[in-house]
């Protein structure tokens, strides 16, 4: 993996680190206080969305209601988030070291499998087009998704909920 560098996160310090680094070494007890930040904005988050509806019938009542969602202030504000903390980069190429910005948010489990981790900043990730395409297709066959399959059991005993345990979509 190449080393990714950028600049120390302490104010007005222009110092190149390592990107896993944060901090220059001048800096590096500033990491502490860098965690818990990070940590509170996460928990905010995570409290002030609200969960999402998932008492729906059918599966085009549902498939309306999640379309609706992808209009709402709500999902500009966490999909926002979510881009910032991963500095725009899709993080299925970044696993492999290959930096490739994006502006896409993706699930990482797919909000028709899993509804109640649609507003859940844990089940989002940065994701580029071409790894976006190649995740679809995946879903389709692995968890029954899309049009196409909506009159099928959508498969939901296994949820892969890390990157880590998915496919390398990058290739
Ligand atoms: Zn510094
Ligand atoms: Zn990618």
């Amino acid at each position: 993996m190449p080393m990714l560098m950028s600049r120390c996160k302490h104010l007005g310090c222009h110092t190149l680190v390592p990107r896993e680094q944060v901090f220059c070494d001048a800096h590096k007890s500033d990491i502490q206080l860098y965690e818990q930040r990070k940590e509170e904005q996460r928990k905010h988050i995570k409290r002030h969305t609200k969960s999402y509806n998932k008492q729906v019938r059918s599966q085009s009542e549902e498939r309306r209601q999640r379309e609706s969602f992808y209009h709402s202030k709500q999902w500009k504000k966490i999909r926002e988030y979510v881009l910032t903390r991963d500095n725009y980069l899709c993080q299925y190429c970044l696993r492999f070291g290959i930096i490739r910005p994006s502006k896409t948010v993706d699930h990482i489990v797919p909000g028709q499998v899993a509804p109640d981790l649609i507003t859940d900043v844990d089940n989002l990730s940065t994701i580029c087009y071409s790894c976006h395409r190649r995740k679809t297709e995946w879903e389709q066959g692995f968890y029954k998704t899309g049009y196409r399959n909506d009159k099928q059991k959508v498969k939901k005993d296994i949820l892969l909920k890390n990157i880590s345990d998915l496919p390398n979509f990058s290739k």
